[in-house]
């Protein structure tokens, strides 16, 4: 059978899946909980999770070695297009799938592989990323969280994240940590696995202004990592931090691109029903958006197809990407956050009430509030242009203050 005719045939098999599975008590979750939406119905997206595992959609990049189905990137991208045409809900499991799952794959010991590789991968064990803190976002090597050994060789964590994403449905979380007391920047870190159901962690809701509160700030009091849970070695946290990070641009922008797709839909639909879709600048506008994401969708290919040819296990995760992935965060996020100032346009004056009894302004104010946060997480504009400067471009590095 030639690579097309298995292409078209999971193409096949994955929507016919989605279709006999999203429904029933599923049903209610199509379409739900992408960004901005990240509260609705936990509890069933997570038996979600479940379910995916039962029918083997889970951990498609990882090695077949730790439970993973080995898929290309062509198979991959399939999937996640398949699975966003069907509504298929956002994932609470896509922390630990897409970035812990792929570096204890890498950088992990083998028990440690052999713990948490299968909750992740069956769906029961949930993750969050406990990274930034009040001083330490782009600058992250300012972090502040102390770890220290106590005497039966655990380490007590003490210190505050902020901006944690669903720590408040998560079970466990991986944090960045100082272990040497003496040590600046991004020396003297470590990378650390701590349950959140214990004392000395708390978790507190941030209020968000689509009226969300899908991220928090998590305190720790001496909370409890176990010495078998430091990945790598002390003072390792930087590089295994990093090896994290360069999964996160990866194979679900396929994914999240088919919602593009039908945000941009809506806007259309509501130019015609607010009367604007004759307005000569409306129409530029929505044009360009649709270019917009033709030149994302092959811009996305074209790197993912790099990761394919370099590192086939990783690239599942997007573990090894080409110049073009350095481009593809900054003009995504651009592009939505340009896409909800459009919809708020479109709207008129219209945008700017509460839309309670209104379901499809009510989603596209959910899009222009959320996409404000496009250009910030997973590094900032300023950030993304620094990089593909210097990494992409060969310009000397910024300045940095002495450490
Ligand atoms: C929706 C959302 C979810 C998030 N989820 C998580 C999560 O789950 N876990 C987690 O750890 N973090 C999370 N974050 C945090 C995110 O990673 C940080 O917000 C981001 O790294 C920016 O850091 P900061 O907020 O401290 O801003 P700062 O780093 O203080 O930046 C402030 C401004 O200064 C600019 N700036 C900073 N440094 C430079 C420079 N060198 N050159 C030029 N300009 C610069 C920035 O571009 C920005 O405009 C999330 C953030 C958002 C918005």
């Amino acid at each position: 059978m030639n690579s097309e005719t298995q292409y078209e045939r999971l193409r096949v098999e994955v929507a016919d899946w989605m279709r006999t599975h999203l429904t029933g008590e599923f049903a209610c979750l199509k379409y739900r909980g992408g960004p901005g939406d990240e509260e609705a119905y936990p509890a069933l997206r997570k038996q979600w999770e479940r379910e995916l595992a039962h029918g083997g959609w889970t951990g498609l990049g990882w090695p077949t070695g730790e439970g993973g189905r080995a898929f290309t990137v062509a198979q991959q991208v399939i999937f996640h297009e398949e699975y966003a045409r069907a509504g298929g809900p956002g994932r609470m499991g896509h922390i630990g799938e897409g970035l812990l799952g792929p570096t204890l794959i890498a950088c992990g010991s083998e028990d440690q592989r052999k713990r948490f590789l299968p909750g992740i991968l069956n769906g029961t064990q949930f993750w969050c990323q406990g990274y930034s803190e009040p001083g330490a976002g782009s600058d992250l090597a300012n972090i502040r969280t102390r770890a220290v050994r106590d005497d039966h060789g655990s380490w007590r964590v003490s210190g505050q994240k902020v901006w944690t994403s669903l720590a408040h449905d998560s079970d466990w979380i991986f944090v960045v940590a100082r272990t040497d007391p003496d040590s600046r920047g991004n020396r003297g870190l470590s990378f650390l696995l701590l349950p959140l159901d214990q004392p000395g962690v708390e978790i507190r809701p941030i209020r968000q202004m689509n009226g969300g509160a899908e991220f928090n700030e998590v305190f720790f009091d001496g909370a409890l990592a176990a010495s078998d849970d430091l990945v790598g070695a002390p003072g390792d946290g930087w590089r295994i931090a990093m090896t994290l990070l360069g999964f996160e641009r990866g194979m679900s922008t396929l994914g999240q691109q088919m919602q593009f797709i039908r945000e941009l839909d809506w806007v259309i639909d509501a130019a015609h029903e607010a009367g604007v879709a004759h307005d000569a600048v409306i129409r530029q506008r929505i044009a360009r958006a649709w270019v917009g994401l033709r030149v994302m969708r092959y811009n996305a290919l074209r790197m993912l197809a790099g990761a394919d040819g370099a590192n086939q296990a990783n690239a599942g995760a997007g573990g090894t990407l080409g110049r073009e992935a350095l481009i593809y965060k900054y003009y995504w996020s651009n592009w939505h956050r340009e896409l909800g100032q459009l919809a708020m346009d479109v709207l008129g004056p219209n945008a700017n009430l509460l839309a309670a009894d209104d379901a499809k302004r009510s989603r596209l104010q959910g899009v222009f509030l959320f996409s404000r946060a496009d250009t910030i997480y997973a590094g900032t504009n300023e950030i993304q242009l620094n990089i593909m400067a210097e990494r992409g471009l060969g310009m000397p590095k910024e300045p940095r203050g002495t450490l």
